[in-house]
């Protein structure tokens, strides 16, 4: 019992440990619909203007701002001699006296120097003419050339996550291939003779699997590729090939059970045997026990292995706090944690003094006065994950007596609030 004790790690030192042995992943050419979530391992400089010519911000008419000047005392009416729509060009200059019907996009006409917009005119003669009821200034409703980007601008730097608008900008400058850091692929699984995932009856001691479930989905919210690898029984040979095979096909492998103190914990067993592992114990609630090491594949890369406890909730917490960290940072992320808030605990959030910071999962979300209040969501037993569900946040309940009603605490959120 001492021996454990004195073996508890602080958090920081688990997550020190992780991250020190997750490499960033190599740089590859990925086509913009393959690269959102990615991280740009280059700077991109605009090699052409957007909009590449200047065009109508309107649908309406180009026309000599000097023509219309008087529009506002009294409509002035104009020839119209031609139309250009969208993806066309007019070859017509617009002279003293004359308007061409333009649609937005469309580019502006020689000789014109702005647009009204349609709504500010009446069509006259079957179209021939036009009345414009507003005046106009130079450069009214026109789109300059470069007004969205300067050809030769730097756009991004490396570490741009390439969100879909940012990919919508690279298009727009005809970058359809960019440099980024590989996505992660990450295999998951659990393991346990007691899990079910088949959907059949429960023999005595059975139970539904729900770790690998969750998991994937983690995994993937997390911006990796996943592949399922499905229960594996608490058999050695199973899990051994299993194991291998994961390392062999992808960057990161996590597990779910069999990394505590139990007699069939055989991922211990397993990963000790084939793999440099550290099996921890961290001075946190829930998820204290903690494996994390590294398989070498059969093409010789170090393949991290994060083992996550079984208790569904501590599965949950572990993943949050050191294998998504670690995953992003293998993806190239610099920004590889949730925002931490200073929120208001509108019920208190007790404990008793054991050493340990606890996780406390909480709902909440901004009050008139402008800060995150939250609430337990109840159950905080690492086996009820129905109540975790509920959660938004993780409190940071550091060891001591707790928090008071409207104390001050530490919430990481999870989703905005
Ligand atoms: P273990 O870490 O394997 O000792 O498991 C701890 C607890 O979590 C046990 O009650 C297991 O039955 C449960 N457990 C383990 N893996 C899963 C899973 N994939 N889904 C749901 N519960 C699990
Ligand atoms: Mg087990």
């Amino acid at each position: 019992m001492f021996a454990t004790v004195l073996g508890v790690i602080p958090e920081s030192e688990a997550r020190e440990y992780v991250l020190q042995r997750c490499a960033t992943l190599p740089e590859q050419r990925s086509v913009l619909a393959d690269a959102i979530g990615t991280v740009l391992a280059e700077s991109v400089v605009a090699g052409e203007d957007v909009p590449p010519f200047a065009n109508s911000a309107v649908d309406g008419y180009a026309v000599r701002a000097a023509d219309v000047a008087g529009a506002e005392a009294a409509p002035v009416e104009l020839d119209v001699i031609d139309e250009v729509a969208a993806g066309a060009a007019s070859s017509a200059t617009v002279g003293e006296g004359q308007a061409i019907r333009i649609m937005t996009g469309a580019p502006m006409p020689a000789g014109a120097d702005a647009c009204v917009m349609v709504e500010d005119t009446e069509r006259l003669d079957g179209g021939s003419r036009v009345r414009i009821g507003r005046a106009v200034e130079a450069g009214a409703a026109i789109r300059g050339v470069g007004d969205d980007v300067h050809v030769g601008t730097t756009l991004f730097e490396p570490g741009a996550i390439i969100t879909p608008s940012v990919a919508g900008v690279l298009a727009s400058v005809n970058a359809r291939e960019v440099l980024v850091v590989r996505r992660a692929t990450v295999a998951v699984l659990s393991t346990g003779d007691e899990l079910v995932d088949d959907g059949s009856p429960l023999q005595p001691g059975q139970i539904r699997e729900s770790n690998k479930t969750m998991l994937v989905g983690m995994v993937r919210e997390a911006g990796c590729d996943v592949v399922d690898h499905g229960v594996v029984r608490d058999d050695e040979a199973a899990l051994e090939a299993t194991l291998r095979h994961a390392a062999d096909t992808c960057d990161a492998i996590v597990t779910s059970g069999g990394v505590s103190m139990g007699d069939y914990d055989v991922v211990k067993a397993v990963l000790s045997r084939i793999a440099d592992m550290r099996w921890m114990q961290i001075a946190i609630k829930p998820a204290k026990p903690f494996a994390f090491g590294l398989l070498t594949a059969s093409d010789g890369r170090q393949v991290p292995v994060f083992g996550l406890p079984g208790n569904p909730v501590s599965s949950l917490v572990s993943f949050e706090l050191f294998a998504r960290p670690a995953l992003r940072r293998m993806m190239g992320h610099t920004v590889i944690d949730r925002p931490t808030v200073e929120a208001i605990a509108d019920e208190p959030l007790q404990r008793r003094p054991d050493g340990k910071t606890h996780y406390v999962r909480v709902r909440g979300g901004f009050g008139p006065d402008g800060r995150v209040h939250v609430r337990s969501v109840g159950g905080q037993g690492s086996h009820q994950l129905a109540a975790t569900a509920a959660a938004n946040g993780f409190a940071v309940v550091v060891d001591g007596d707790g928090v008071p009603p409207s104390g001050t605490v530490p919430v990481i959120l999870l989703s905005v609030v």
